[in-house]
């Protein structure tokens, strides 16, 4: 019989906001903004909208550069 993937072959993949490559889930760091910080959500447990970065050092240097901006974008608006 042929190795047919049937619930072994979907992976969830995520997008890294830094580079925008998919990635599966797995292999990306998961954060979340909790009362309007950034936490960083090692267990995928936290509720929220979930955000990912790849854990490559380049993505991550550029991470809190991209945190700093979204934090201006939304003070702004108000
Ligand atoms: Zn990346």
């Amino acid at each position: 019989m042929p190795n047919q993937a049937s619930h072994a072959g979907h992976i969830a993949e995520r997008t890294c906001v830094i580079c925008r490559k998919k990635q599966a889930q797995m292999n990306l760091l998961r954060f979340v903004i909790f009362n309007s910080k950034f936490v960083i959500d090692p267990h995928r447990s936290l509720a929220g909208k979930g955000y990912y970065c790849c854990q490559e050092a380049e993505c991550l240097k550029k991470l809190e550069k991209w945190i700093q901006k979204y934090r201006k974008r939304k003070q702004k608006k108000v």
